[in-house]
């Protein structure tokens, strides 16, 4: 008796041991957390087909993000605040072409740009927005300044850009944004030419930005930037410069941003559900994440978030073959990272 007692115990205990390991390959497989830290920076530049690149590309990117994640840092330690850090990381990947925003912005199905952005501030809960602006420089601070100086949170097309301009931010005629390369990409896709192995980065690839920010006193922002996806149909506004969708923070859960097929996002309130999850279920960030991504799959899409917690840890997770991605925090860790460890879509 006292042996089978015994004998069931230590089954229990296996098949719990079982559990949690599985749950935490889970967790690994997607998701990558931190030590918490007294002011921290995260950005990503995009998910989707992103496997085996070329030395040279790989090097680019790495080298976009550092540099995406040292304006930020460096804006942190001198005590700038998380909305400043958000948008000098993403101002600067705007300016490198590399990325799937301001300039090197994908194409629309009339070969035009129509670029949106979004930024939050976690402490006040203000937030501001724009879309199909064509010819802001860096739309992200056209959305702060929307935040900061509008009283409305959300302005598109012609209206968005006269009150940018009206503020003084810069304006860039067309040809400034429009790459001959992604002029190349929309004529293969349009000629129905486009293969994986050579347009992997307009097919499968999601170039978009975004950042997400802890500073010295704790608050939190998120922002995101983006030219949307190849070929959209003109008029389309995805989830990036939709509060809730793309971008969300609170200083009382979490700050994250999203890149992926926006109407996903949009249709499950992806970004905000983040931060219900954690509000209203208690659930830790890297759950929440997992979770808003597992519901936004269940409608057909793909992509992924980055993410930081109130307390400073950060997470990210996507069901792609990987995603751009860094953080830089002020105990001294930094990564920067691109492929799935163990993920490969069939
Ligand atoms: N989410 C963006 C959009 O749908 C695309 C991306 O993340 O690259 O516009």
């Amino acid at each position: 008796m006292k042996i089978s007692n015994f004998l069931q115990s230590l089954l229990f205990s296996a098949i719990a041991l079982l559990l949690v390991s599985s749950c935490g390959s889970v967790e690994n497989s997607g998701s990558q957390g931190s030590s918490t830290s007294q002011f921290a920076v995260v950005v990503h530049g995009g998910a989707g087909y992103i496997k085996n690149l070329p030395p040279e590309v790989e090097k680019r990117y790495e080298e976009g993000l550092q540099n995406a994640l040292n304006r930020a840092y460096a804006v942190l330690e001198q005590g700038g605040s998380a909305v400043a850090a958000v948008e000098a990381a993403i101002r600067y990947m705007e300016d490198d072409s590399i990325f799937n925003a301001g300039r090197g912005s994908v194409l629309t199905n009339k070969g035009g740009v129509e670029m949106d952005a979004s930024i939050m501030d976690g402490k006040t809960l203000n937030a501001g927005a724009v879309a199909r602006v064509k010819h802001i420089k860096n739309p992200i601070s056209a959305a702060r300044l929307v935040m900061d100086s509008c009283r409305h949170v959300f302005l598109v097309g012609d209206g968005a850009e006269e009150f940018a301009l009206e503020y003084g931010l810069q304006l860039m005629p067309e040809e400034y944004f429009i790459l001959e390369k992604r002029k190349k990409q929309l004529k293969r896709i349009h000629s129905k030419q486009a293969s994986l192995q050579k347009d992997w980065d307009v097919l499968r690839k999601y170039g978009t930005v975004g950042c997400v920010a802890m500073d010295k006193n704790g608050n939190l922002a998120a922002g995101t930037s983006t030219g949307g996806m190849m070929n959209k149909r003109y008029g389309r506004v995805g989830d990036s410069p939709i509060i809730g969708a793309g971008t969300y923070a609170d200083n009382q859960t979490c700050a994250v941003s999203a890149t992926g097929t926006g109407e996903n996002f949009i249709r499950t309130a992806a970004a905000f559900r983040v931060s219900a999850l954690m509000q209203y279920l208690n659930k830790p960030l890297d759950e929440a994440l997992r979770l808003s991504i597992e519901k936004m799959e269940s409608t057909g899409g793909d992509g992924g978030f980055i993410g930081i917690d109130k307390n400073g840890h950060i997470s990210w997770y996507f069901n792609t073959e990987g995603m751009f991605r860094g953080y830089k925090t002020s105990s001294g860790e930094q990564k920067i990272e691109m492929y799935h460890p163990d993920y490969y879509k069939k």
